[in-house]
Order: C-alpha cells, then sequence, then structure tokens
C-alpha cells in the first residue's frame, strides 16, 4: 500500500508545480518543507509519538567517495529545546540536518527520535515530524494564502491566517489591496526578503511540526524585519525541538544549548555565558563575530 500511495503523492506535487509553471524536484520538495530522503526499507516501522529527543549514537559518515565527516559522533539534542549549531565552515553543521532529514544514513551507528532509528521508520511518519525552513524561501508564484497553505493542505483559511499572525505576517498581508489574494509572482519576486521569510515561518507553524530544523540565513534583513522575524520564529519554537545553523548572534543568545563543532567533532556545547567563560572556540569565533 505505501508503495503505492508515494508515488501518487509525488505526481500530486509535480502537478501542483506544473500548474503554476515551476519545475525543480528539489524546489518542489523544499517547499512542500518535505526534504528529499533515501527510500524507505522493508518493514519500515511508523515513528511512535514521543518527547522529541534527538540522538546521534555512535555515528560515522561520509559522503559517497569523500572522507568521513563523523567518525564515532555523539550527541543528545534535548526535547523541546533549541539547540544552535555554530563553527567553522565544513565543520559539519549541515551535514547534522541532512541525517535528521535523512537524506543519508549513517554507515555505521544510528540516529533516533525518541529511541528509534529513523533509517527503519516509514518515511510519512518521518517527514510528518520535521519542518525544514532553509535561508532560501521557496514561494511558488500563486497567491499568499496558498503558499501559506502548502503547510498543510487541509488547514481552514482561518487556520492560514491564524498561521500567518503568529508569524507576523498578517499585518503586511491585510495592507496589501488584495489582501491574501496578492499573487507572489515567480519565486516570490513581488515580495520582500523580509515578507517572504516570514510567510515560510507561517508554513511551518501551518505545519506544527515536532521537529524543526533551521538554516538561518546570513544576508543582512532591514532592522524591522529582522525584529519581526526573530520574533515570529521564537512563537515558533515554543517547545519544539529546534536545531539551528546559527550565523546570527541574537540567534545563538537564544539559544538553550550552543554546540560548537569543528572538523566533525564536538569541541564545547553549553549556554552561551558558560561557553564564553571557557574561553575555548566558541569565545573566538564570538569575539571575533565569526559565525559562518
Ligand atoms: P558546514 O555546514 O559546517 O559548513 P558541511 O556539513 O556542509 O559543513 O560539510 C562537512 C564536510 O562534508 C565538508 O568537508 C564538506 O566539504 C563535505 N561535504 C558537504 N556536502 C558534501 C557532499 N554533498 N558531497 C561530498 N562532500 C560534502
Ligand atoms: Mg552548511
Amino acid at each position: 500500500l505505501l508503495l503505492a500511495y508515494e508515488p501518487a503523492k509525488r505526481l500530486a506535487r509535480v502537478r501542483i508545480s506544473l500548474e503554476t509553471g515551476i519545475v525543480g524536484v528539489r524546489m518542489m520538495f523544499q517547499l512542500a518543507d518535505r526534504p528529499l530522503t533515501l527510500a524507505e526499507k522493508p518493514g519500515a516501522k511508523p515513528l511512535q509519538p514521543g518527547p522529541g529527543e534527538i540522538r546521534f549514537d555512535n555515528v560515522s559518515f561520509a559522503y559517497p567517495e569523500s572522507p568521513p565527516v563523523f567518525e564515532g559522533f555523539n550527541l543528545t539534542l534535548a526535547a523541546g529545546k533549541m539547540t544552535a549549531l555554530v563553527g567553522p565552515s565544513g565543520s559539519g553543521k549541515s551535514t547534522i540536518l541532512n541525517l535528521i532529514m535523512r537524506m543519508y544514513d549513517p554507515q555505521s551507528g544510528k540516529v533516533e527520535f525518541d529511541g528509534q532509528d529513523i533509517s527503519f521508520a516509514t518515511l510519512d511518519s518521518l517527514r510528518q515530524k520535521i519542518a525544514y525552513v532553509s535561508q532560501d524561501t521557496f514561494l511558488f508564484a500563486g497567491t499568499i494564502m496558498h503558499n501559506i497553505r502548502l503547510g498543510r493542505e487541509s488547514a481552514t483559511d482561518d487556520e492560514v491566517i491564524a498561521a500567518a499572525k503568529a508569524a507576523n505576517a498578517h499585518d503586511f498581508i491585510s495592507a496589501m489591496a488584495k489582501g491574501y489574494d496578492t499573487e507572489v509572482g515567480e519565486n516570490g519576486s513581488l515580495l520582500s526578503g523580509g515578507q517572504r521569510q516570514r510567510i515560510s515561518i507561517a508554513r511551518a507553524m501551518l505545519r506544527n511540526a515536532e521537529i524543526l530544523l533551521l538554516d538561518e540565513a546570513t544576508s543582512a534583513l532591514d532592522a524591522e524585519s529582522e525584529a519581526l522575524f526573530r520574533d515570529a520564529l521564537q512563537q515558533l519554537t515554543i517547545g519544539r525541538t529546534t536545531i539551528v545553523i546559527a550565523h546570527r548572534l541574537s540567534t545563538v543568545h537564544q539559544a538553550d544549548t550552543i554546540v560548537v563543532l569543528e572538523n566533525g567533532k564536538v569541541q564545547e556545547s553549553g549556554p552561551h555565558k558558560t561557553l564564553l567563560k571557557q574561553g575555548g572556540l566558541y569565545q573566538k569565533l564570538y569575539e571575533y563575530q565569526l559565525m559562518p
């Protein structure tokens, strides 16, 4: 049944993209906040609900035909808390998110959600748990209503509006002549960067996933957009296991725990104040405002 169901859903997404004149498989999946993952294993089981703890247990991983990124890597990401990943470029931050989304399986060891090895989970149950907000916000040519509703296609108009309010997007939407029926243009080009980001947060709000993965934008927003975005993000992260690749110091401050990576190893971890006192890599990155 699952085998028959998956392709049907993929077809449905292809149809959406054809209707709106946008092609590109990657964009399509990003848009639905459903990243591409590996195939489901025979006998895969749905993930059971739990508090939302993520654990890397003795994980070794290398990309195809590349040197290892992680060897015997251990890391526990606390349920319902916000963890910021920081560290030099190439230290393994994006790879952690890739492994959580199961875009790759480790060569040995496992990634667990509440004690369940995700490599044996059904794809549907895995995708349901995760919302991914990346620095590139993927909007379709179509209305604002349509773009937010991609978070959960069964959502009512009222639910879409509630999500937009929580994402600090309702005011700018209402101020437009056509409101929620405003066309966003190809890739959302008729909106500002800050507006696009808040729409993508509204979409993630609607999705109501237990785990939130965020690859933070490096590009600077204007001060007002930045404040509105930060406030919306705070709303979104409450009670969810949130992992953010943090470039902004303001995000790093907001995190419950900061994990400092270097060459695929956890160099330090803890709250901001503790790490700063330690005088290690974090203190250096922080002092020179180097959050690559
Ligand atoms: P960060 O996000 O901290 O900058 P990454 O997780 O992207 O680091 O990269 C970790 C290591 O894996 C780097 O050495 C990088 O060059 C390598 N890497 C990342 N993506 C790929 C890939 N798709 N194929 C091969 N090597 C990769
Ligand atoms: Mg990266």
